[in-house]
């Protein structure tokens, strides 16, 4: 249902039971969604459902054949950057180096498509085997109390990785220089977003194993080599 439902940071890293944010159109649709399914829940106790909450998903599947091709610009940082490295487009705009973080540039957690695969297996499996419920589930403050057939996890690395972080990391993957130019922040962005994936882990027993490196080398295999190249 996407991360961005919990809205400028209280505290860091986010977990399940931060408070979610319904003042911005794009997280209010994402939370519609989750009460949704919340009610259905409470309603129907033969559903078991579980709400994932993804961070920033990047890279492709290691084959280089299926991958994301945006329409028109790139609106995301990753496949920008693949664009940059085939020399499609001329330099990454960085959008602001006044955050206050590590270098000033947006932290955010990326986490391998494949492991997000792997992250809804884990919670199928999860929901088809499922009796009693996990320990400990954390309720947002102002929630309704958690239906036993309702479960929320984030789905991320647990790691705050930059915007010229990333950058660099693809220069390495790719061997390829990458221009960039420092810009204005873009509105609405936020300094850094990023994932307590602790209970994905207690209770799915799934956690992230891809690194950054290989989300950039993969990135690359498909814009490089890919059916769209
Ligand atoms: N970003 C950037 N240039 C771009 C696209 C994104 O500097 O062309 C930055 C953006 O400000 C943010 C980070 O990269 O700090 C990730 O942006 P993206 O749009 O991929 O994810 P989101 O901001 O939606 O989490």
């Amino acid at each position: 249902m996407f991360s961005t439902v919990y809205g400028t940071p209280k505290y860091l890293p986010f977990d399940e039971a931060h408070p979610t944010d319904a003042t911005h159109p794009y997280r209010r649709s994402k939370l519609h969604i989750e009460h949704m399914l919340h009610d259905l829940a409470a309603s129907d106790p033969s559903w078991q459902i579980a709400c994932l909450r993804y961070f920033n998903p990047v890279g492709a599947h290691p084959s280089g054949l299926i991958g994301e091709a945006p329409q028109g610009t790139p609106n995301n940082l990753m496949p920008y950057v693949a664009q940059v490295a085939t020399g499609q487009r001329p330099h990454l705009n960085v959008f602001g180096n006044d955050y206050p973080t590590l270098d000033g540039t947006g932290v955010r957690d990326y986490i391998h498509v494949m492991d997000l695969a792997e992250g809804h297996l884990a919670a199928l499996n999860f929901l088809s085997g499922h009796s009693p419920p996990p320990p400990s589930l954390p309720a947002a403050t102002g929630d309704p109390p958690l239906p036993t057939n309702h479960h929320t996890f984030n789905l991320g690395t647990g790691a705050g990785t930059s915007v010229l972080q990333l950058l660099e990391a693809f220069e390495a993957a790719s061997g390829k220089t990458i221009p960039y130019q420092i810009g204005s922040r873009r509105p609405g962005d936020l300094a850094a977003y990023y994932a307590n994936a602790h209970l994905a882990k207690k209770v799915l027993g799934w956690q992230a194993s891809r690194s950054l490196h290989d989300m950039c080398a993969s990135t690359w295999r498909w814009q490089n080599e890919g059916p769209t190249a």
